[in-house]
């Protein structure tokens, strides 16, 4: 039988479908586009268009790997992200869409010129987003996975902005001895505990370290607040994504370090906190 886009999507659905995977229309679609290197569009333009044996057989072995739950992202090594597209694979976590919120406050609140520090910044997808959008600021990243550093290297020169963006191998602030005026982080936050809460698509293919922050989820989140007034000019910021159950001791902890105050709470689409502000209070002025 000749396979055409029309039979290889309703195939395809029924496939996933069969092994329980929940938007399988949209997962055939996005895969049969990936493999004729078309946007998804064109598929109904050209429905009766006739695949190619070749076509199909990388469209199976595509389906297959969803079917073990492999994300879509991973798969087609790509994500939009504050629409722009991003090179990702499994050694970074797939950019969120609620990680967007801290492009908009990064964007609002720095300075012109300022320099903009992300720690671990994974696909690159939060501090090119923020780079593109605001052309006079200067971007410093860090990240403990060389493989990440890869495809933030490659995310940057496609967006443009390798330029002002400096990557470096690094673990939280450790190696740090600069002052800088913004400072974005999306830690690790998840409680170990809450592994089994998770879609399975995350917990097995996102990178641990990327997602888990210990027990109460505050490993990460405490080395960042214990060390990151060392890097932030007075007056200075920190954006820090956070999970929606750690606000309070966020906020308790916070408030036992004199020399950061919380600004500010930015909430997700859901309404849930989802990252906060703080602001260095003594030492040298940065701005
Ligand atoms: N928000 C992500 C999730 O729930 C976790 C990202 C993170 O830990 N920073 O899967």
């Amino acid at each position: 039988m000749a396979w055409t886009v029309r039979s290889a999507i309703t195939w395809g659905q029924a496939y996933l479908s069969n092994n329980n995977i929940e938007n399988a229309r949209l997962d055939a679609e996005v895969l049969l586009s990936h493999v004729l290197s078309q946007r998804r569009i064109y598929l109904f333009i050209d429905p009766d268009k006739q695949l190619t044996f070749s076509e199909i057989s990388t469209y199976r072995t595509l389906l297959t790997r969803r079917t073990r739950r492999e994300p879509i992202a991973y798969i087609t090594g790509k994500k939009e992200f504050y629409s722009r597209s991003f090179n990702v694979n499994g050694h970074v976590l797939i950019p969120r869409p609620e990680t967007e919120l801290l492009v908009d406050e990064a964007i609002k609140l720095a300075k012109s010129h300022a320099s903009v520090l992300e720690i671990g910044v994974g696909s690159g997808a939060l501090i090119i987003s923020i780079l593109a959008l605001r052309k006079d600021l200067v971007g410093f990243g860090s990240d403990i996975s060389f493989d990440a550093l890869r495809v933030a290297r490659e995310n940057a020169i496609f967006h443009g902005v390798a330029d002002r963006l400096h990557l470096f191998a690094g673990d939280t602030l450790n190696p740090l001895a600069a002052t800088f005026e913004l400072i974005v982080v999306n830690p690790p936050y998840i409680k170990s505990g809450d592994k089994h809460l998770l879609q399975e698509d995350v917990a097995l293919y996102e990178p641990a370290r990327a997602l888990f922050g210990g027990k109460d989820g505050l490993n990460v989140i405490k080395a960042i607040l214990m060390n990151v007034d060392r890097c932030l000019g007075r007056g200075g910021r920190l954006i820090m994504e956070i999970g929606d159950d750690l606000l309070k001791p966020v906020c308790a902890f916070l408030a036992d370090r004199q020399s950061l105050v919380l600004v500010s709470v930015l909430h997700d689409l859901a309404g849930m906190p989802r990252a906060i502000v703080a602001r260095k209070e003594n030492g040298q002025f940065c701005y």
